[in-house]
Formats: structure tokens, C-alpha cells, sequence
């Protein structure tokens, strides 16, 4: 039941456009740039809402596209803190939010590899929320999305992911640095959300610390033969344009930022 004078979310607010669509919900890397939020990344069908990494800002940038209740499940890459911060408050959001709108309490499914799901339980217990992993995902998809990973090149147990419908595919690098890995899963990919967190010119320090830069990127999304690419976890203080002019200089792929709040189609 809900309480007096509690306003809701319209029931069919959802992400612009129709099908297999992708909204990006935060792009900046490490820590948030001033208005924007870190990773995360709203995966839509005409069914099916997948939220994809909940960096800091991400759940107030969802509640702009879509109702929490309508949300299918939320997909973890990794554990730093810039991919998953929201999820110390997302368990308010659907006790106050999802379970006043739904007949039925149910916890949201977190698809998560097992060093996040043991971090994830350090931080948080929490019955809205259900942890399964990841391989989970891969096996039963989630509502009509196929469901894959693999693991890239990071400081701690990371995967990237790729999520299929009718057809079409969309692929998220999470964070990581040079991999074969990535445009192995980055296959023909219609849509690929690539990191490239720090400029080429410091390409050896980003390898380092398991990072890419634009020209890597584009690099990678040649050698995957991928469609489209947008970069995003571009740290702050940087120009997401000169990156991506960057990216396009040393690749064939059509390459953009990726920008807050804009919905793509797969
Ligand atoms: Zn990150
Ligand atoms: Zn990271």
C-alpha cells in the first residue's frame, strides 16, 4: 500500500526509442566529474531492463528513464568503488520505491563474479537485494538477453559483457587493460561501450595500471570487426571529444563519446 501523498515514477516511463536499446546512465571514470556519474549503463528491450555496473550518480540518473520496479536485473563487472557506490543505497531505493509499487516483494537479482558477490557481502546484506553469479546470467539469460562474459585484464577479478537480442549485440568492456580477450567477446558487436580512461600518451601508464586509452580502443574495436564504438570511463579533466577524435584517427570503426543521459539503439 502506498503511503499518503508518496509520488511515484510513471508506471511506462521508459528510456527513449524502441527495441534494443542501450541509455548511458554514467561514463566517468575512478570518481565522478562535476553533474556526471560514474559507470553505468541502462540495457533495454522491448521487455527486458537490465542495469549494467551502479558507479556513483547511476541510480539518480535511472530514476530520470525508468521506474526501479521495472528493472529486470542489475549486472556487477567488478568491485571498485566507481561500479558499484550506488549499491549501498540501491536497497533504500527498492524498499521505499519498487516494493511499495509491486504486489509481490522481490529481491533484485545481482549477477556478480565471485570476488564481487564476496566483497558485495562484506558491504552489504540485505534482503532486496539476491546475489547470483555470473555464470548464472550466462545459463538462463535474463528475460529475453543472452548473457555473456569474459574476463579481461584488471587489478581485481573483472569481466567484460555482452548482451544479445534479436540478433543484435551490445558489449561492454568494463574496465581493463589490453586483452585478446575483449575483442574476442566484442565479436561483430553492433554496439561496443569501450573504456579509454587515460590519453595515448600515456599508454604505458594506463597498460599498467589495467586501463585503456582511445587509440587502444579503437584498436580493439577494429580487431573484434565491431560496428559502432563509444568510449566512456574517461577519467576526469580529459575531452571526451579529443578522445574520440583520437579513437577515430587510429581505427575504421565510427567512434563517439559516450554521453550522459543519451539513448543508443543496438
Ligand atoms: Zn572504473
Ligand atoms: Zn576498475
Amino acid at each position: 500500500m502506498l503511503a499518503p501523498g508518496l509520488v511515484m515514477p510513471p508506471d511506462d516511463l521508459e528510456p527513449p526509442g524502441r527495441g534494443f536499446r542501450v541509455t548511458c546512465l554514467g561514463r566517468a571514470g575512478s570518481y565522478p566529474a562535476p553533474g556526471e556519474a560514474t559507470t553505468g549503463y541502462l540495457v533495454s528491450t522491448g521487455t527486458t531492463h537490465v542495469l549494467v555496473d551502479c558507479g556513483a550518480g547511476v541510480l539518480a540518473n535511472l530514476l530520470r528513464v525508468l521506474p526501479p520496479w521495472r528493472l529486470a536485473a542489475l549486472i556487477l563487472t567488478h568491485a571498485h568503488p566507481d561500479h558499484v557506490s550506488d549499491l549501498v543505497v540501491l536497497p533504500h531505493l527498492i524498499e521505499w520505491v519498487a516494493w511499495r509499487r509491486l504486489s509481490q516483494r522481490r529481491p533484485l537479482p545481482v549477477y556478480a563474479a565471485p570476488e564481487t558477490a564476496a566483497a558485495l557481502e562484506r558491504l552489504l546484506d540485505d534482503p532486496t537485494l539476491e546475489v547470483h553469479p555470473l555464470a548464472a546470467a550466462e545459463a538462463r539469460g535474463i528475460g529475453d538477453l543472452a548473457v555473456r562474459c569474459a574476463r579481461v585484464e584488471h587489478p581485481v577479478e573483472t569481466w567484460a559483457v555482452r548482451l544479445e537480442h534479436g540478433g543484435a549485440s551490445f558489449v561492454f568492456s568494463a574496465d581493463t587493460g589490453p586483452t585478446p580477450a575483449l575483442a574476442g567477446l566484442a565479436r561483430e558487436a553492433d554496439l561496443f561501450v569501450c573504456e579509454a580512461t587515460l590519453p595515448d600518451e600515456m599508454a604505458d601508464r594506463a597498460g599498467h595500471i589495467g586501463h585503456l586509452t582511445p587509440a587502444l580502443a579503437a584498436q580493439a574495436a577494429a580487431e573484434a570487426g565491431a560496428r559502432r564504438l563509444l568510449l566512456t570511463h574517461i577519467a576526469m579533466g580529459f575531452d571526451p571529444d579529443r578522445f574520440a577524435a583520437a579513437a577515430a584517427a587510429a581505427g575504421p570503426v565510427p567512434v563517439e563519446p559516450a554521453r550522459p543521459l543519451e539513448t543508443y539503439p543496438v
